[in-house]
């Protein structure tokens, strides 16, 4: 054996060897450096993107849904019972309806919290609804005054219409029919940018009145009919071709 040439053979193969360890540990070098600037310029953009698309992927809620009082302020009652209660419960039955046939929906309250007037008409028209349903109980001193009635603002355009649609749905309901009764000053109807009604569903003054509307399959049969109306609102007034998108109620007092 040549010892020269063997010598020379090995020092090629070891010079080979630390040519391509050289080469390994400068592209892990260089995949370090890029990784290190890709993640020092990646990471806040990945947050910063997600937050900035959280915004413009939310879809509006089509109906905003309003119980009534909340929290310290019970609203109306009958010895144990009270209005903030009942109306939660109905609602709480519509939103059940409002998810499961897949219409947008925000609650104001889905628990016993009070929410000011104010908040109400303000979260309503940040959250863009397009249409509003305060729902409540009505009660008078007189314990013989009983029904269920739609409650509409008069100078809102479409409000006598859409207070018509919903009190026919409910005008069978079991309660007597009162029909439907303009309030130009209640202040959900009045400072909501969308169609607004406010429900008093029965008396909480009047015994019969009460019994139906603390009774779970009232409730329910309400709600269904409720989302009918709600359903068939969405349909005729907000979201038919050629109706304006957003109805403005009158500002100011
Ligand atoms: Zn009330």
């Amino acid at each position: 054996m040549d010892f020269n040439k063997f010598f020379e053979k090995t020092n090629k193969k070891l010079s080979h060897n630390m040519l391509i360890v050289l080469i390994i540990l400068l592209s892990i070098a260089i995949i370090a450096v890029i990784g290190g600037y890709l993640r020092k310029s990646g990471a806040p953009a990945v947050p910063q993107a997600s937050s900035s698309t959280v915004e413009p992927l939310e879809t509006p809620p089509m109906v905003v849904i309003d119980a009534g009082h909340g929290g310290w302020e019970p609203g109306a009652g009958n010895g144990q019972i009270n209005e903030k209660d009942v109306v939660l419960d109905i609602s709480l039955e519509i939103e059940k309806l409002l998810a499961q046939k897949g219409i947008e929906y925000l609650m104001i309250r889905t628990d016993d919290t009070y929410v000011s007037l104010e908040d109400r008409a303000k979260i309503a028209n940040e959250k863009k609804g397009r249409l509003f349903i305060s729902i409540h109980n009505n009660s008078f001193t007189d314990s013989a005054q009983s029904g269920i009635l739609t409650a509409y603002n008069p100078n809102s355009p479409t409000g006598r219409d859409i207070a018509q649609v919903m009190q026919s749905k409910l005008s069978d309901i079991g309660m007597r029919n009162r029909d439907i009764m303009p309030r130009p000053n209640l202040y959900v109807l009045r400072h909501t940018e969308m169609p607004a009604l406010l429900l008093e569903i029965g008396f909480i003054s009047n015994k019969k009145d009460l019994k139906l509307m603390t009774d779970g399959d009232f409730q329910q049969k309400c709600a269904q009919r409720i989302v009918s109306g709600i359903e068939e609102i969405l349909k005729d007034f907000i979201l038919a071709p050629g109706t304006a998108a957003g109805e403005e109620s009158p500002e100011g007092d």
